[in-house]
């Protein structure tokens, strides 16, 4: 039954659609949205909108970027020839919030997880194999270490051996399963520096 007039519902609607929001909190929100200042509202749906249309992904690295080329990778002063491989931007966020990482980043989007039938074809490894064909020092290898992480670990570092570039991987350390976004950055510093070649 609508209880609502039908825009508060489709407001509350549009809301729910969002991942972990629920029928209460769409509801919270939406009442909220309702009795914020105008303008406010009008902000915040130009950011929304504007957002989605001008971010797009880096053409080097992945990344989710506004430009062609994100900010890492146009740096002169990163470490173009040493790449750390994360699963997501979320990842990427992490290990630059620790302020210690010089190098570059390869963002696979995902990880292979047969179980949900996600191959490497369906995640960024052929952009990675491309950017190896440059000058490469070293391939981090920092995806989670839940089971799907390490069979991307493992796959990576089988066709990266071959091509004679340094492989190494993050220490544990790094709870099983822990999403890298939610680590502290001591943690995530130790994993890095205690990181084993492969
Ligand atoms: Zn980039």
């Amino acid at each position: 039954m609508d209880y609502y007039s039908s825009q508060i519902s489709k407001l509350i609607d549009e809301f729910s659609r969002l991942p972990g929001i629920g029928t209460k909190s769409a509801q919270r929100l939406a009442f909220h949205m309702i009795n914020m200042p105008k303008e406010q509202v009008e902000e915040m749906a130009r950011t929304m909108v504007e957002a989605r249309n001008n971010v797009r992904y880096c053409k080097e690295c992945w990344t989710l970027t506004d430009r062609e080329v994100c900010p890492i990778c146009a740096s002169s002063e990163r470490d173009h020839k040493t790449i750390m491989v994360v699963e997501t931007a979320r990842d990427l966020a992490a290990y630059e919030k620790t302020g210690k990482y010089e190098g570059v980043y390869h963002v696979l989007h995902g990880a292979i997880s047969p179980m949900l039938g996600i191959g490497p074809g369906d995640i960024r490894l052929k952009e990675l194999m491309e950017r190896l064909q440059g000058d490469v020092d070293e391939v981090i290898i920092a995806t989670n270490s839940s089971l799907e992480g390490e069979t991307t670990a493992m796959y990576i570092s089988k066709l990266i051996k071959p091509t004679g570039i340094k492989v190494s991987r993050i220490a544990s350390g790094v709870p099983v399963g822990g999403d890298l976004e939610y680590i502290d950055e001591v943690t995530l510093l130790r994993a890095l520096e205690g990181r084993t070649e492969l």
